[in-house]
């Protein structure tokens, strides 16, 4: 991967948040600092940022998002707000369970926790 200026402001965007942000998202903070940059130089920096490992897809609920968390991890997901959250949980017997299945050979797996976050949580008991 070549060196970019542009794709290096958009790295350190995603690297100053665990918002998991979408790409629009970090289209409107690069561009405070490139303001001539277009929505599909940062799509197409991403899918570059992604394809060479330096950042994390997300897809939740038909939006994509993107993570520069790049230790293996799971999410939370408000389905009040959308607002994702790392989790760092052990998983235990999960390994051994999914490598005693016969029927594939596991890379990896990925864990979604879905409820309300507190914030949303607050909000609904002050209603
Ligand atoms: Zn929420
Ligand atoms: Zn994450």
């Amino acid at each position: 991967m070549r060196k970019s200026k542009q794709r290096d402001a958009i790295l350190q965007v995603l690297q100053g948040t665990d918002s998991h942000p979408t790409a629009e998202w970090i289209f409107s903070r690069v561009r405070r600092e490139i303001p001539n940059i277009s929505l599909g130089t940062v799509y197409r920096n991403l899918n570059q940022l992604a394809d060479g490992h330096l950042i994390q897809r997300i897809f939740d609920d038909g939006h994509l998002r993107f993570d520069a968390n790049l230790h293996r991890h799971d999410h939370f997901r408000c389905i009040h707000c959308q607002r994702i959250l790392d989790l760092e949980v052990e998983l235990v017997g999960l390994d051994e369970a999914i490598s005693d299945d016969d029927r594939f050979n596991a890379t990896g797996y990925s864990l979604e926790v879905t409820g309300v976050c507190n914030e949303c949580q607050h909000e609904t008991e002050e209603i």
